[in-house]
């Protein structure tokens, strides 16, 4: 595609990030990346009740965190700007102005009781329950006596009593009835210009193409399909009206729609709890989208170099934090150590284990420890239970409570003595020589389970009962400490 596309991420700053909105997000993004297009990204913040400045701080982080960089928007600029609805009121005040005079909109002084009562009626009678048109064509007496009665009115928009049609990107050719698309209101009766008025304005002034958004929008595309229509009348838009494309929903639990308030609808869930910005990318391109030949896993350069939108599937996409968190782990694994360790360094900073910049010596230990639990790790929180032991001062380190009840106590000391003398002298200390020397103690010596003899050893020297392997750990912690820590185990 040669022509200049531009699309365009514009959410509402209200209440936190959410993955429905960012699955949006992403395809704008690979959709512009693709065609060497523009990543346009606004806020819709005219609703001043509801936005707020914490959630703004919140898009941009999450975006940046994610590594979704925007070309036109917030702190970037661009030549179609301001990028915050809320710094653009003079222009959509202008533009209402405009629609009222040229009668593709007028004034609505029907109050909501009213209106609440035709949309009864209308149901009693199983009509479709939308605005009658009332007040369409008031004559001027009647709009005086509504003046007179102190009404404010609210703008509605006159939709053209014809069908719409558009040629979906994604759903193919969708057809919306007239009669199913009633006169719908553009501005407050306080001034207050919706959603339906600024979103097309802007999307217009903006020359945005390409319209990517999720189904739940797909009944305002009719709406904004004849305001464009008005706005080129006016001179507001050239004349083009870009294509809609509409994302399949995304299905959570129950086969329900995944709601803003299910907790694994949230960014910061995944960001707090060690997810990699990577991996939730390519969790969620796949919410939809897929590459071909069954890849499933990708970077964003990757999935941006493939995305057509032939590929977007217009079927409801299940939303499966289970595959999310396995994917995760794939994406540990694929880390180099170096990088691994960069990345856990800020949590076992945070939990007290390393200084900010680890010293010598807890690189070492971190360069042995993580090869141990990368390839078991699905998330980087679970880092901090599983190296504790490895890198905590020896002083501070403590038994795991429940597991030292469950596996400790009077009837493991003799393993614990056992192990402690099979070890005292053990030249050399490897993992190899630890396991034969334990084995041989344990097993054949004292005639138990390995579950039964390394059990033990396993809570006296880790903590825990699962914990990384256990003579490599040994091994890294040392002989000394390792014995110390099978003394302090014994309960005598
Ligand atoms: N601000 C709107 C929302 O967050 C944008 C919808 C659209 O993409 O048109 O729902
Ligand atoms: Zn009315």
């Amino acid at each position: 595609m040669s022509e200049n596309i531009r699309v365009r991420f514009c959410p509402s700053p209200t209440g936190n990030p959410h993955v429905g909105m960012i699955r949006t997000a992403l395809f704008n993004w690979a959709f512009a990346r693709h065609t060497g297009g523009t990543f346009v990204f606004r806020i819709e913040d005219t609703d001043s009740a509801r936005d707020s400045q914490e959630s703004y701080d919140a898009l941009l982080a999450s975006l940046r965190w994610l590594g979704l960089d925007w070309d036109e928007g917030p702190e970037v600029g661009g030549d179609y700007g301001p990028y915050r609805q809320s710094e653009r009121m003079d222009i959509y005040a202008d533009v209402a102005n405009k629609l009222h005079e040229s009668g593709h909109a007028y004034y609505c002084y029907c109050s909501p009781e009213e209106l609440e009562n035709a949309r009864e009626a209308a149901k009693a009678e199983s009509r479709t329950p939308g605005y009658a048109g009332t007040c369409r064509d008031l004559s001027e007496e009647e709009i005086a006596a509504f003046v007179a009665q102190g009404r404010e009115p609210v703008l509605r928009f006159r939709m053209p009593d014809r069908d719409f049609t558009w040629d979906d990107l994604v759903r193919g050719d969708i057809t919306f009835a007239a009669e199913h698309v009633p006169d719908y209101v553009l501005v407050r009766a306080n001034g207050e210009p919706l959603y339906t008025l600024v979103n097309p304005v802007d999307d217009a002034m903006m020359r945005i193409t390409h319209v990517l958004r999720g189904e739940d929008l797909l009944s305002s595309t009719p709406r904004q399909l004849a305001l464009y229509e008005a706005l080129a009348a006016i001179g507001v838009s050239d004349g083009t009206t870009p294509r809609f494309g509409h994302l399949p929903y995304v299905m959570g639990e129950g086969n329900k729609k995944l709601s803003k308030r299910d907790p694994e609808s949230s960014l910061h869930m995944y960001r707090e709890n060690g997810y990699l910005p990577e991996a939730l990318l390519n969790y969620l391109a796949l919410l939809g989208w897929s590459m071909g030949n069954d890849v499933e896993f990708f970077d964003k350069e990757a999935m941006a170099a493939a995305f057509t939108l032939e590929r977007v599937n217009p079927n409801p996409a299940r939303f499966d934090l289970k595959k999310c968190t396995a994917l995760n782990g794939d994406w540990i694994r694929a880390l180099s150590l170096e990088s691994l360790i960069a990345r856990l360094t800020p949590l076992l900073h945070e939990a007290g284990l390393v200084d900010e910049v680890p010293t010598a010596a807890q690189m070492a230990l971190l360069e042995a420890g993580v090869p141990l639990i990368q390839e078991r790790m699905e998330t980087l929180n679970q880092a901090e239970a599983m190296l504790s032991f490895l890198l905590v001062d020896p002083q501070n380190f403590v038994v795991d409570a429940d597991d030292s009840a469950a596996v400790l106590g009077p009837a493991a000391d003799g393993v614990l003595a056992a192990a402690s003398a099979a070890l005292q002298n053990l030249e050399p200390w490897t993992t190899e020589s630890i396991q034969e020397a334990l084995r041989a103690a344990l097993i054949e010596g004292l005639g138990i389970k390995p579950k039964l003899a390394f059990g033990p050893v396993r809570v006296a020297v880790t903590g825990r009962r699962v914990s990384p392997p256990l003579f490599e750990s040994m091994e890294i912690l040392g002989r000394d400490e390792s014995l110390s820590r099978l003394q302090t185990a014994r309960s005598t």
